[in-house]
């Protein structure tokens, strides 16, 4: 149950006067509507006031507060419509002037002879001061005039006053807590309490509190952080928990399988393998990240892992983002399981015919050792008779949560996750921290060079011209259409066009596939590129995941500007795997903004996926390096995860220690940490302590 103190913080602020549905909506859609939404939500900058005693030219533009009597008062008529009210200010006139405003608002506020307190930015026009719809104006200084103000985000409709109005009810009622944070950090950083950091940023009294902002700030960013990492850790323990029977192995199938194969190992591949071994012969839960970069080698890193669960008498499952990726994974496994003696199956599709039936009770009485397919074979109708370990490749949208969900299902499934991509380290620790992580640092050996080179695209004929020398080689070409909108229909008309195009110079060697395609075309599209019956194959990034086509070893990307550097990096992975040099293209439009020229560059400069992961973060931003931008996972209030990477390693440090150590928040350190996983949104790690 929630902590009692932290009740006024979920109060609703529709309840607040002067605020109502109408305004309720509105800050709802900008931050929430409980009052913990509002005290999290960070001002942008500050304003400093100055009360002046005379009106000096070095004030021009500054914020003054000045009292004075209106002299006179005028509106015209025509538009825009001008209200202009005269001040009288010592010796000094200053016309205080408001476009399109109600007259009768107007008028009775200025009034003839009326002293009145005013603040604004003051300016200079035709050698008359003025001021232009003040900030406040008011009949006295002291009330109401700050002389330091933040400003924030706001919406249409909504004002700084309205807001700022809501914010200081809420300060009202914020309890001052029991410190979460390790007091030596707290000293050592010259943090401020939690309620103290909170108070002083929204409403700074003095110019030492402006300047502290800052080192208030970092205090809560170091909150969010490590209300993440400690929910995170929190959870791993907890999985780690979770008792199942150690499987043991002998071996025999992996032995025949290394004998199948017409390659060795890396050292990587052996490594990730051992470590995925020992969790598997455990009798904790392996809940476990694959990390490696595009062709590094993972397929077959999950074969071994699939098969060390076969041998040890239960069910696999790996399951793929695509189609035409679980068809990709199943040709390749089938290739070596009549070798093998073990029965695979590919499940994919809404479809519900007979065929499905009957894979589906295979599946359920054993008849199966290993299935493929897309996230179908997850779901509810799919009951297995004894499933030991679930692989997801090239997952990034399963959250922290599904992923706990999943391995509450089968009380003896292990569980591992096979990025797509590298991802740089802090978001591993903000992502991914619920699981132990493997990395895969090594390519296979004697892997083709892979060289990049930009174009610009009104080149694109000779582009044309050095592929048909290409071809007359027998190689083979990916041709990628830019996302045009996020719209299927438009991609498929980029698709068509550029087919049709090339079609003039390569009659009948072009393939298409596009995400409209049914599966049946795209599957059928793409073998006639895989048997090499149409060299060319132009697309849209459906190919960019996994697709493992080692033959092809161009790879042309058009409008390259518009992609985020881990999907040019993806898309580039397709080539580079077989056995002749591949050369990766990419074409560019002259209008290139420097983010985009600052992408191609790096692509030009590396190869090398867990730097350009790094490079991404810093120019994109987290939420669309993990397509999680929609998903809201892992969308941080106040913390900057570009600009606060240390704050992350720290929180992960400290909340490594408390996990190990108290697992369930117990004690006065404990019911602190609570109130903090409830303020940041991560107490769903709360309920999950007391079930365990
Ligand atoms: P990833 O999923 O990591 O991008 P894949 O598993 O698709 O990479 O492997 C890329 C290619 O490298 C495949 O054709 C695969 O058969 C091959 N491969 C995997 N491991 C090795 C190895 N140790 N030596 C040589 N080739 C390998
Ligand atoms: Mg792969």
């Amino acid at each position: 149950m929630r902590p009692k103190i932290l009740e006024p913080l979920y109060y609703n602020i529709q309840n607040i006067s002067g605020i109502g549905p109408y305004y309720t909506s509105l800050i709802k859609n900008l931050v929430g509507d409980r009052y913990k939404d509002i005290l999290l939500h960070m001002p942008t900058s500050s304003i400093k006031r100055k009360i002046i005693n005379n009106v000096l030219e070095s004030q021009i533009n500054q914020k003054i507060i000045f009292t004075g009597i209106i002299t006179s008062t005028w509106t015209t008529y025509k538009k825009p419509r001008m209200s202009i009210a005269t001040v009288k200010f010592k010796e000094t006139n200053i016309s205080i002037i408001y476009f399109n405003v109600k007259k009768i608002w107007f008028e009775g506020l200025f009034k003839k002879g009326n002293e009145l307190a005013i603040s604004g930015t003051l300016q200079k026009r035709n050698s008359k001061y003025q001021i232009v719809h003040p900030d406040y104006v008011e009949n006295n200084i002291k009330t109401r005039i700050p002389l330091f103000e933040t400003l924030y985000p706001l919406t249409k409709g909504l004002n700084k006053n309205k807001l700022s109005s809501v914010i200081q009810k809420v300060i009202n009622v914020l309890p001052s807590f029991e410190e979460w944070i390790d007091l030596k950090l707290i000293k050592s950083k010259k943090w401020p309490k939690f309620d103290e950091a909170i108070k002083s940023i929204h409403f700074p009294r003095n110019q030492k509190s402006l300047d502290q902002y800052p080192i208030f700030l970092e205090r809560l960013a170091y909150d969010e952080a490590l209300s993440r990492q400690l929910a995170l850790n929190l959870i791993r323990v907890h999985k780690r928990k979770k008792i199942k029977k150690a499987k043991n192995s002998k071996a025999f199938l992996r032995k025949k399988l290394s004998s199948l194969l017409p390659f060795k190992l890396t050292k990587s591949q052996n490594n990730v393998l051992l470590d995925i071994y020992k969790d598997l012969n455990s009798n904790e839960k392996m809940s476990r990240l694959i990390q490696g970069d595009v062709g590094s080698g993972k397929t077959i890193v999950a074969f071994f892992s699939l098969l060390y669960v076969v041998e040890s008498g239960y069910q696999g499952a790996l399951m793929v983002p695509t189609e035409i990726l679980s068809q990709q994974h199943y040709n390749f496994f089938k290739k070596y399981s009549d070798g093998l003696g073990i029965k695979i199956e590919l499940l994919i599709g809404k479809e519900k015919n007979l065929k499905k039936q009957k894979i589906l009770s295979k599946v359920s009485n054993g008849l199966v050792d290993i299935i493929i397919g897309t996230h179908a074979i997850i779901q509810k109708n799919v009951k297995f008779k004894n499933l030991g370990l679930v692989v997801i490749d090239e997952q990034h949208r399963f959250g922290v949560y599904q992923r706990l969900a999943l391995l509450q299902k089968s009380p003896d499934a292990d569980f591992m996750v096979m990025t797509a991509t590298p991802i740089p380290r802090t978001l591993i620790l903000t992502n991914y921290g619920d699981m132990d992580l493997s990395i895969m640092n090594e390519k296979p050996l004697n892997r083709p060079l892979i060289k990049t080179i930009t174009v610009n695209n009104n080149k694109i004929n000779d582009v044309i011209s050095s592929i048909s020398n290409s071809l007359k080689n027998g190689e083979q070409v990916f041709w990628v259409c830019p996302l045009v909108q996020e719209s299927e229909n438009i991609d498929l008309i980029a698709v068509e066009t550029r087919a049709k195009s090339l079609n003039n110079y390569f009659p009948n060697q072009i393939s298409i596939i596009h995400g409209k395609m049914s599966y049946e075309e795209k599957e059928n599209n793409l073998n006639q590129f895989i048997k090499s019956q149409k060299p060319i194959l132009v697309s849209t990034t459906v190919i960019e995941v996994g697709i493992d086509i080692p033959k092809a070893n161009i790879m042309i990307i058009e409008h390259a500007e518009r992609f985020g550097l881990s999907q040019l990096h993806q898309l580039r992975g397709r080539i580079g795997r077989g056995m002749k040099d591949s050369i990766c293209i990419l074409l560019y439009d002259k209008k290139l903004s420097n983010v985009a020229k600052n992408r191609l560059t790096t692509m030009k400069n590396t190869n090398d996926g867990f730097l350009i992961s790094e490079k991404d973060l810093e120019l994109r931003g987290p939420g669309e390096l993990l397509g999680t931008r929609q998903s809201g996972e892992q969308s941080f209030r106040i913390l900057d995860l570009n600009t606060h990477k240390d704050l992350v390693e720290i929180a992960n440090n400290e909340a490594k220690l408390i996990s190990n150590k108290n697992p369930k928040l117990l004690g006065s350190q404990g019911s602190a940490l609570k109130n903090l996983l409830y303020l940041f949104d991560q107490d769903k790690a709360v309920e999950l302590i007391k079930i365990g």
